[in-house]
Formats: structure tokens, sequence, C-alpha cells
């Protein structure tokens, strides 16, 4: 059974330390990308604890289990970066950032891992050599966009194989990849099998910072098994000699944090790295402040049923908009069925269609329906970029009122 293989963590996947302490736990739920077709009768499924832990050491905040990956990383579901603006425009603004801070050389090599379409990659092709590595099919769309990219894990087997036939990276970067990639120790030190000397490794990750201050307990599912502060990302570099040179916040997936970090006393250290290490322990790293997350978490999902039982009395449709593994999370811990929600909408595109919410019976179906059916009230499960998508849905027609869950839920009239 392939379940036997999930690893309880007991110890912090950054230092190792013991006992860690549990900050949140949101029941049982199913793996993120587990849709099955719509009339395909319930059976028996397979569901993981969702909690997460902090690391009083490290100030990691970690998933407490690691799910096996084959069961979570079924590839088939998996989102095309270049499809979101936000992330387009965060990765633009990312090369203009590298380019004018230390320069790039046509003969450079820039590295991405995870590297999904080619995306990020697409910025750096025409002024450096670029190389991408990722398991995932869709890397076969950044091939067809020339840029080169190995259809496999990054593993120090996989380092080696780029350092002999590539030669070593002046960039290497990690977006998102590297809070779900399993042993993130190992995986830095293959980075380090690749960078050259005076090469930056540049991350990307889901902000714990922004977790916390926005009640965002939505982006705890599986995939997801570690929430970084900067601290603990200084404390797992430093560990390998790397240096934190220059840190700062990012507008992408409700919240992020750019990172870039070098070897040792290579590059002087900004102002911006002292800066937001004192913003995380004046507002996050305290017990208090994490006890604070999860009462309001608990407050959210109550305020959350009583809004949604006000509609629900007065007879007032709810259809859902987005089926992102954030909303699997919200939908599950809130308690969310078809009685309450009658459908989730996807674009035409979208494989998701004709499934359901994993764990549920709500279906996923087409975009159009909102605007053919007209419910009163549309569900943004994509909430952190609310203001793009009421306007998008208003201007394609929707007239009804759009309920936004987090940080507190709302009701945003259509006037
Ligand atoms: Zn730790």
């Amino acid at each position: 059974m392939s379940n036997n293989t999930s690893k309880i963590v007991t110890n912090c996947q950054i230092c190792g330390q013991t006992p860690l302490e549990s900050i949140l736990f949101l029941g049982y739920l199913p793996p993120a990308e587990d849709f099955h077709s719509i009339g395909e009768r319930p059976k028996e499924e397979q569901s993981y604890p969702a909690e997460i832990l902090y690391c009083k050491n490290c100030h990691l905040v970690q998933s407490g289990l690691i799910v096996n990956q084959t069961v979570i990383f079924p590839k088939s579901y998996a989102y095309i970066s270049s499809n979101t603006k936000l992330l387009r425009d965060n990765f633009a603004e990312l090369y203009g950032e590298v380019s004018s801070m230390f320069g790039l050389k046509q003969e450079d090599l820039v590295v991405d891992i995870g590297s999904n379409d080619g995306n990020l990659l697409s910025n750096f092709k025409d002024k450096a050599k670029v190389l991408g590595v990722t398991p995932e099919d869709i890397g076969k769309i950044a091939i067809e966009r020339g840029i080169p990219t190995l259809l496999d894990y990054f593993t120090k087997e996989i380092a080696e194989k780029i350092k002999k036939e590539y030669g070593t990276a002046k960039i290497i970067t990690a977006t998102n990849a590297f809070a779900h990639i399993d042993n993130v120790n190992d995986l830095v030190e293959s980075i380090l099998e690749v960078l050259q000397d005076d090469g930056l490794f540049i991350t990307e990750s889901h902000y714990l910072l922004q977790l916390i201050k926005m009640n965002q307990f939505d982006s705890v599912y599986h995939e997801h098994l570690r929430h970084y502060s900067l601290h603990s990302l200084k404390y797992l570099l430093e560990t390998h000699g790397l240096q934190i040179i220059h840190a700062k916040q990012i507008p992408t997936h409700a919240g992020s944090i750019r990172v870039y970090a070098a070897r040792k006393d290579k590059y002087p250290v900004q102002d911006t790295v002292p800066a937001l290490l004192d913003e995380e322990k004046k507002t996050i790293l305290s017990k208090e402040a994490l006890d604070d997350f999860r009462k309001r978490t608990m407050l959210a999902k109550l305020d959350l049923v009583a809004l949604l039982r006000d509609i629900k009395k007065r007879g007032g449709r709810v259809y859902g908009i987005g089926a992102p593994f954030r909303g699997t999370t919200l939908i599950k811990y809130v308690g969310i069925d078809e009685g309450i929600v009658d459908c989730v909408l996807e674009v035409q595109s979208s494989p998701k269609i004709n499934k359901y919410i994993p764990g549920t019976l709500i279906p996923i179906l087409e975009e159009s329906k909102l605007y053919e059916d007209q419910p009163e009230y549309a569900l943004l499960f994509s909430w952190q970029i609310t203001d793009e998508l009421v306007q998008k849905l208003k201007e394609r027609g929707f007239r009804g009122d759009f309920i936004v869950p987090l940080p507190t839920p709302r009701i945003i009239k259509n006037k």
C-alpha cells in the first residue's frame, strides 16, 4: 500500500530539532489532486492528516506528514505558470532585478529547478544560456518554446550531469519547488554542486509572514511541505555555507518571499535582510502570535458558515469560482458540500472540468454556466486575486454578488 510510505515528521525538516509544536490541525484531507469523474460512486479513499508544526529552533513551520510523493503528484493537473498574469509579471520583474543588480553575460548559465512551462526562463533566454529541470510533462511545452529542459527530478545525479554537460551555473532559481521537494538539505547540497563560486541562488516561496497575517490556513495542503520564514531560510542556507544577501516580499500566491543567496562574503548583505528578520520577530515568531493565528482560523471558519447559512436560509444559490488546491482545503475544513455550493466553475480548457472537488460531490463545471444561471452569489476560492476576478466576471456579464472567504469572510456587492 502506497500510504505506508508516508513519513510522520518527528524532527524538523531543516535542523532536526525535536519535539515540534503543533500550531494548527485542519483534520484529514484527501490529496489535493484526487479528482474523480462526475457520476462515479463514492468509494473507499485515502485521507491524510493536515497538521502544521512549528520548530522553535530554526522557526520553520512544516507539514506534520510527508505523504508519498507518487500519491500527491500524479502530474496531470499541474498548473501552467504562464497562464497567470501575476506570475508572468513576477518573473519579468525577477529578471529585471537580477540584471540590474548583478549583471548577466551571454555565456552565463541560468538553471531553473521546477521550471514548469519555462515561464521564468523565457525572460533570460535571449540574454544568457538557460536550462530548465522539471519532472512534469509540462516541461515539454518549454522545450517546444526553445528552452532546453531536463524532464527529471533535480537530484545529486542530475546536478552532476548538468555540471559535466553544461558547466556550472551563475544563477540557480527555485520558485515554489523549494517548499515542495522532500529532503531539503540534500536539495541545497545538489544546488551547491552546480553553483559557480560567485553564483547566486534565488528562491521564491509562499511566505509564513503573510500566511499568518492573512489567515491563509487554506495554503496548508499535502504538497506544501514547508512554510518558510526568512529566519528558517537563513538557518537552512547558512548550514550549507550560503549567506542571504537580499530578501523582499512579492505578491505571488497571496504573499511570497524572494531571497538571494551566495557563498559567504561574496556580496554585501543588503539592509532588506535584517529589516525583514526584525519584522518577523515582532509579528509572527512568538507563542502569542501563533495562538492568535489558530484562533483567527477557527473564527474565519465559523464566520463563513454563518454567512453561508444566512444566504441559504433566504434561498440564495452559491457557485464556487476556481478549483485551486487551496479551495479543497477551505471546502473540507469549513465543511462545505454540494448542498451549500451547487458547483465550482473553471475555465473551458481546465482538465478539472467534469470532476468532483476532491473528497466531495461538488461538481466542477464550465464557467459559462455562471452567466446562464446567474446565481445570487459567486464564492471566490482564489481570493488572493479578488480584484482581478471581480472585474473579469462582471465584464463577462455576471450580475450576482461575490463572497470573499479570507482573510475575513465578506460580501462584495455587484453594483
Ligand atoms: Zn528547525
